[in-house]
């Protein structure tokens, strides 16, 4: 089978991996725009179950990717100054860069060519000169759009504003932190992901970014302003941008998932809020859905409608649960009138997902104090 790609994000090189693994007659080739060490983000994260995932998939790139990992089992959340630990949460955060370089060294070994540097603009060329056209093309897909009739695409720009910064502050865990000033309510997202390196994502709502005066601050003064903002919890450490802009949500879905011999999977297909965990994780298990449907039937057809069939119902409760966690976090200002206690349990139970039962088993001391403050 002959197969081109477009995007060589973690989806793409993660289908062409698995497709070569499968049956090396393959010809596969994918075409990225960037070049193999172009830095554009900071850490991603996956849970245990995630990672269990990966290893049924492929041994090789799991045992490379575990090795640069770092791992924690605890939610904080702060607030008011106050600082609650929630256990029995598995997660492990890696450099996005890291992660990239293992699945591009994993793929050319496997004899996947990679041709970086080269941005696709006539999506339709390359579609008819292929069994199969993998869109794996990101968040702003333009096959997505190029074929937009066929795929009926939902897109919904989300009020708040995020934005992706790294430090060299090492947050031990899952850190949800919230601050107040005369702007408004600002929450900090942020893990370490590796051992001296953490991500730290920014989100507020627009009142506060139009407060705040964003709009004319240059990157450096955001990343003053935003670093005060923050003081007691950076430590001293300044805000690190890697290209960072401030960004609103777009919350992507797609009627149809395929057409004739073209296949959207990760970003392009859908997102989910980057609270639940991260786009990566959802990205890298289409890829596996999507290859196991070829291991069932070499009918592309055969193998799309399979793809779509098992996978829009997992996708459709994740992105039901991300949605709940968006508009908590939409709303933070309601909640800031809780008790740190009080903050924390709602925060656990916002995605619907998480029962009070769960969250008793996975740390008793945790709801015992919840119980007693309350
Ligand atoms: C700038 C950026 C930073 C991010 N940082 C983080 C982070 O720190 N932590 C986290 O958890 N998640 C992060 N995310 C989100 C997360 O990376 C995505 O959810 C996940 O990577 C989805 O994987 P994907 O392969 O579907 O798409 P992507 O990882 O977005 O990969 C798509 C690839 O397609 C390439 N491409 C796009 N259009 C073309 C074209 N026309 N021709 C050739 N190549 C093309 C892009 O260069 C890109 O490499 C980030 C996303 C972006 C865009």
């Amino acid at each position: 089978m002959k197969i081109n790609i477009i995007g060589g994000g973690p989806a793409g090189l993660y289908f062409a991996i698995l497709m070569k693994k499968a049956r090396g007659a393959h010809e596969i080739k994918i075409y990225e725009r960037n070049g193999p060490d172009d830095t554009f983000g900071w850490g991603v994260v996956f849970s245990g179950k995630t990672l269990a995932n990966l290893r049924a998939a492929d041994e090789e790139s799991h045992a490379e990717i575990t090795k640069q990992f770092e791992a924690w089992d605890n939610v904080d959340v702060v607030h008011r100054d106050a600082k609650i630990s929630i256990h029995g949460n598995s997660f492990s955060g890696i450099a996005r860069l890291q992660l990239l370089k293992i699945l591009q060294r994993r793929a050319e070994e496997l004899g996947v060519e990679i041709e970086f540097r080269s941005e696709i603009h006539d999506v339709e060329s390359l579609r008819s000169d292929c069994d199969l056209l993998l869109a794996a093309d990101g968040v702003n897909s333009t096959v997505r759009m190029r074929y937009a009739e066929q795929f009926q695409p939902e897109l919904d720009v989300r009020t708040n504003r995020y934005i992706w910064y790294g430090t060299n502050q090492l947050f031990h865990g899952l850190t949800l932190t919230f601050r107040e000033n005369d702007a408004g309510v600002f929450a900090a997202h942020s893990y370490k992901f590796n051992s001296s390196t953490s991500t730290f994502i920014v989100e507020c709502d627009p009142d506060t970014w139009e407060k705040a005066g964003f709009a004319q601050l240059s990157d450096e003064h955001t990343r003053e302003y935003l670093g005060e903002v923050f003081a007691a919890d950076l430590n001293g450490h300044p805000l690190l941008s890697n290209n960072s802009k401030w960004i609103n949500f777009l919350l992507v879905k797609n009627q149809n998932w395929f057409f004739e011999n073209v296949v959207l999977i990760g970003d392009a297909l859908h997102t989910a809020h980057f609270s639940i965990g991260s786009g990566t994780k959802l990205a890298m298990e289409d890829a596996i859905a999507l290859a196991e449907a070829f291991q069932k039937s070499a009918n592309v057809e055969e193998a799309l409608m399979d793809f779509t069939s098992k996978r829009r119902p997992v996708i459709q409760d994740y992105q039901a649960a991300a949605f709940e966690s968006m508009i908590w976090f939409e709303n933070a200002v309601r909640y800031m009138g809780l008790s740190p206690f009080e903050l924390a349990y709602s925060l656990m139970m916002r995605s619907g997902r998480v029962r009070y039962e769960d969250l008793k088993r996975r740390d008793p001391e945790f709801i015992r104090r919840y119980e007693l403050q309350r």
